[in-house]
């Protein structure tokens, strides 16, 4: 990422070899890399970006953020007791923390709030609502279709609609720790389906409503649920999504145990719908409510109660279903919710997550509504009727608080300014980005035509394991910030970094990023496998790992002069040129420069002279022909982009690439393919029921690669 800023200033700089790079190393690296880190410090320390106009908020200066940090990492328990006492707790807790993170010591664990009793859902709607705010909006609802308009829910009516769901749910036989799995649209009632599972003490499992009947069946058997609750389907842009089809298919997979009830949501009409539903097991959602209860009991549940399983996006590996508890949870998204995205009276917050992923769980559902929030929800897509649609929906909404993906932020952007004219964006006061890094050209464009050159941009890194945001440049006014930099950490959280023999590193330094001490959402367990979870997240004593050991999928880190973080990807994304070590990122950030380029991906793979080979995937715009010309011309711009060493060997035109329906680019795929050229069998692709598009795999295991 250091590098790939100083490429967004239009300076060429090489990255420096890492002292552990290995292989075949030319003897000129030690000098060579002495003078690319003073100029990588020089350009990074001029690399500052101020917003010209966010107010004064939540967090009123840098100092005040350093002394709260300062008082959350020495005396975390009052830290933390101080900003629980603002929830409600049916019993007050006896304990705030005790955690080990030290399998030598015995079993790894993180408890928050222990001996507390309280609920989500009595804490995100009926404290609001006894509180006279009942007719506040709690989420404005944006149909598929534009101009369609679809009714607002208030706080009351949200209460109102969870209270005889849960009870419906009850009726169907729900109690207190069984897990009920949601397949649905992006649509309020889904957070709605959320808190009524929280309400009665129920664990939800969320599945991303773009997953396959085999993937649903799979996390249906893995978290054990005798309940669903689907959706006839969805319009997403053009596409309808037959929601219901493959609920019920994925019913008939599941071995084990039998699915008993299917609640299905009515959000087609009718005659587009088409479902008839199973007699005996299934019955409309609105049939449902309205034959239950319009009362239904707050079940208080304890602080370390599971409220829900998540299965991670599975860009490095099967997923894993990710277990989260109430309390810290609580806390946590609430807390991160409030600092990070500034929330203020009268505000309107659109987050384009799916309920399906966790920033969906944390930042739609849990963080929003705790903090008494109105939000909108999108249930179509950025990209219909046209690239216009998501800032249309800003002033019509008038959001202060844009949350995205660089996934959206990349396609968006492809299609130029034009779909910005028309509109004005002024109610834009802060710009959120999660999931991947996010690429210099990118983050400027997000800057400044989106923003104006007005707005923060929080880049905040955390993962499904974390439930919150971890590092993220927090918004004050008059702060600035580094592009591409995650910057501080968020109260409370400690991290590390360490070199793969789990040391720690200090002052100015590269290496794997870790944390150092619980914080109230640490993962608790990793669904029905205790052993994954201690060995995948704890193999070294002390400190928790942001992924598999010893080079899988966790995520790299380097912390400058200033003390701030940059997330430079996940570390097994680092290739190894002749002891020379290049992010992937920066590869692509330069591929991607070149105007016929729409999508890049790079990966390392076996080269016998240098250790690791670049293999660079390219996508084309639209009506560009692939050509020996262009090939060269790519060749040369990583060149002069980032220097010689990164000349890419191999060049592999590819129609589009392989993502996660989350959005990100799956690299194990594409390393596989590069490894073994064409004789790469399904097997070898390990895990691909995440995969968006299976097809596109084919298509790159068929074509192949243009050696140089
Ligand atoms: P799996 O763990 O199954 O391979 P995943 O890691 O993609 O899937 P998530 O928990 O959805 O699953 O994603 C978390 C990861 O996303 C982080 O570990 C990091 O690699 C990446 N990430 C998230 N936000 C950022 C960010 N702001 N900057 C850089 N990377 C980010
Ligand atoms: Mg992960």
């Amino acid at each position: 990422l250091v590098v790939a800023t100083a490429l967004s200033a239009g300076l060429v700089l090489p990255r420096a070899a890492s002292p552990s790079a290995g292989l075949v190393r030319p003897a000129h690296a030690a000098t060579h890399r002495a003078a690319v880190v003073a100029e990588a410090a020089a350009v990074v320390a001029s690399e500052v970006v101020t917003p010209s106009e966010f107010p004064a908020g939540n967090l009123r200066s840098l100092a005040e953020y350093d002394e709260m940090y300062a008082r959350s990492v020495a005396d975390p328990s009052a830290f933390w007791a101080d900003i629980a006492d603002s929830f409600h707790w049916e019993r007050r807790f006896d304990e705030v923390v005790d955690a080990n993170f030290d399998s030598t010591k015995g079993k790894v664990f993180s408890s928050w709030f222990s001996g507390g009793t309280t609920n989500l859902c009595y804490n995100a709607l009926d404290r609001h609502v006894a509180a006279g705010k009942g007719d506040q909006v709690a989420f404005y609802h944006e149909s598929n279709e534009e101009g369609e308009e679809l009714p607002a829910w208030t706080y009351a009516q949200a209460l109102a609609e969870v209270q005889r769901l849960a009870n419906a749910l009850r009726g169907a036989g729900v109690k207190k720790g069984d897990r009920v799995t949601l397949f649905m649209p992006m649509v309020p009632q889904l957070a709605l389906a959320m808190l009524a599972c929280a309400r009665i003490g129920a664990v939800h499992t969320v599945v991303f409503g773009g997953f396959s009947a085999e993937a649903l069946a799979s996390r249906i058997e893995d978290a054990a649920s005798r309940v669903v609750i689907t959706a006839d389907g969805v319009m997403r842009g053009k596409k309808l999504v037959g929601l219901y089809e493959i609920a019920d298919k994925a019913a008939g997979l599941v071995r084990g145990l039998e699915v008993e009830t299917q609640i299905v949501l009515q959000r087609l009409p009718p005659d587009v719908s088409g479902v008839s539903l199973k007699p005996g097991r299934d019955v409309w959602w609105g049939d449902a409510t309205a034959a239950a209860d319009p009362e239904c009991k707050v079940e208080w549940v304890g602080a370390e109660d599971p409220l829900f399983i998540l299965y991670t996006s599975g860009s490095t590996g099967k997923p894993k279903g990710v277990l989260h508890s109430t309390g810290g949870y609580m806390v946590y998204a609430a807390t991160t919710t409030k600092y990070v995205f500034d929330l203020q009276p009268g505000d309107v917050y659109f987050c384009t997550a799916d309920c399906g992923w966790i920033t969906g769980h944390s930042y739609v559902t849990y963080g929003p509504l705790l903090n008494g929030a109105s939000q909108l929800v999108f249930e179509g897509v950025p990209s219909y009727p046209d690239a216009g649609r998501l800032w249309r929906m800003v002033d019509k909404y008038t959001i202060a608080q844009l949350y995205t993906a660089p996934t959206a932020i990349r396609a968006l952007m492809r299609e130029g300014t034009g779909p910005l004219q028309g509109t004005s964006r002024s109610s834009l006061k802060l710009l959120g980005s999660v999931g991947e890094p996010i690429n210099p050209e990118a983050w400027r464009w997000y800057y400044e035509e989106v923003g104006g050159s007005r707005c923060p941009i929080v880049d905040t890194w955390w993962q499904t394991e974390t439930g919150g945001v971890m590092i993220v440049p927090l918004p004050i006014q008059g702060a600035s910030m580094k592009p591409g930099c995650a910057m501080r950490p968020f109260f409370g959280v400690q991290p590390a970094v360490i070199n793969e023999q789990g040391e720690e590193k200090e002052g100015a330094c590269e290496g794997l990023l870790a944390i150092k001490a619980a914080w109230p959402s640490t993962i608790r367990d990793v669904f029905g496998d205790y052993e994954r979870y201690q060995q995948t997240y704890f193999p070294i004593p002390g400190f928790y790992l942001t992924g598999e050991p010893p080079r899988r999928g966790g995520d790299g880190c380097r912390r400058d002069e200033d003390g701030h973080y940059w997330i430079t990807g996940r570390v097994d994304d680092v290739i190894n040129v002749s002891g020379h070590r290049i992010g992937t990122a920066e590869v692509e950030s330069a591929v991607v420069l070149h105007p016929n380029v729409a999508e890049a991906a790079v990966v390392g793979y076996p080269h016998p002279v240098k250790g690791e080979g670049i293999y660079i995937y390219v996508t084309l715009n639209e009506g560009v022909h692939e050509s020996d010309e262009l090939r060269k011309a790519l060749v040369m711009q990583c060149r002069s982009e980032i220097g010689a060493f990164a000349a890419p060997d191999v060049v592999h035109w590819a129609p589009s690439l392989p993502k996660t329906r989350s959005g990100k680019i799956m690299r194990r795929i594409l390393r596989k393919i590069a490894a073994s050229g064409k004789e790469v069998t399904a097997d070898e692709l390990g895990d691909t029921s995440t995969l968006a598009d299976p097809p596109v795999v084919d298509q790159l295991i068929a074509s192949h690669g243009i050696w140089l």
